[in-house]
């Protein structure tokens, strides 16, 4: 018969097996718990920092992170992102990121946010992915041409990219990221519907826009224009523009009866003050072209500098 008593030495030794079994359970408990305590990121820990290589995607940036992230951006207001050349306080700046964001399809020369991502092996968001590119060419043939933020239907795409990367990193404000976008999508909507109505007081054979080089090829598919310009797309490689290149633009501008032709607030205005001359046509004013205006102007946002090109193409084509 099997008894049911145990001697004083098996006591012990279950004892003993009982305590060490508590003291791993309340470890592995502790460990379990926190794993779900809020991931860093949360309300009383610092803030993660987003870098960004245009004024745009700063802006993009600092709608949907609010409060909870800094954001930093590399380019100042007026700087041209195809020939920028990165500082060491630029390297600094991206070795503290949480997260960096570049526009992509070579909007930043030789590719340097990714560059300086990629040496300080720091997490990368191309802001362009998921659009649809529109083709321009240059002399190593047909390329994406990376100003898509022009049409304010793109710019969602950027939003959109933005608030997935910012939530992976920091789920625990991702309500709130989802949440920035939407509204900052209304604003979107209306920018786009309130363009196309501004646009219609110009007549369609009017619709030329001249400027220094293919920032607004975006801008002009959206919304019916032709885009000229006397420097491709990038404004990176050529040391300004040949002169059979430049008669054929006041060729054109002569030919298409163009009123008036426009400067670029990131380029110098002389290329285009000397066609103008040439042209016989009048400077119809300044456009935010790839960077935003500065603090104070009215193009210190994206909506604003959208809505300032649109008054001053406006008011020099109708
Ligand atoms: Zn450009």
């Amino acid at each position: 018969m099997l008894s049911t008593t145990k001697s004083f030495p098996q006591k012990f030794a279950r004892a003993i097996f009982f305590n060490v079994s508590a003291l791993l359970l309340s470890l592995i408990l502790s460990v379990v718990a926190d794993a779900e305590d809020p991931p860093a990121g949360g309300e009383n820990s610092a803030k993660k920092i987003v870098v960004c290589s245009t004024t745009q995607i700063a802006d993009f940036a600092r709608n949907i992170a609010g409060d909870q992230w800094e954001v930093k951006c590399l380019l100042a207001a007026g700087q041209d992102p195809h020939s920028y050349r990165t500082t060491a306080a630029d390297s600094r700046d991206v070795a503290g990121a949480d997260l960096c964001l570049e526009n992509g399809w070579n909007l930043e020369g030789h590719g340097w946010m990714r560059t300086l991502a990629e040496s300080s092996q720091r997490p990368i968001q191309t802001c362009v992915e998921g659009i649809t590119p529109l083709q321009t060419e240059d002399a190593t043939g047909e390329v994406k041409d990376p100003h898509a933020w022009m049409d304010p239907e793109n710019a969602w795409i950027y939003v959109k990219n933005i608030r997935d990367a910012l939530s992976k990193i920091d789920p625990y404000n991702a309500d709130l990221f989802s949440s920035r976008a939407d509204l900052y999508r209304y604003q979107l909507k209306s920018l786009r519907v309130w363009i196309a109505t501004e646009v219609n007081k110009i007549p369609v054979q009017r619709r030329i826009l001249v400027s220094h080089h293919d920032a607004f090829g975006y801008f002009c598919h959206a919304f019916k224009f032709e885009a000229r310009s006397p420097q491709g797309w990038s404004t990176a490689e050529l040391k300004g523009v040949s002169p059979s290149k430049q008669q054929e633009i006041v060729k054109m501008i002569r030919d298409e009866g163009v009123k008036s032709i426009f400067i670029e607030t990131t380029l110098s205005r002389e290329m285009i003050a000397s066609i103008a001359k040439e042209a016989g046509v009048t400077i119809g004013g300044e456009l935010y072209s790839d960077a935003m205006g500065p603090k104070g102007s009215a193009g210190e946002t994206y909506i604003g500098m959208m809505r300032e090109n649109v008054l001053t193409i406006v008011k020099a084509l109708k």
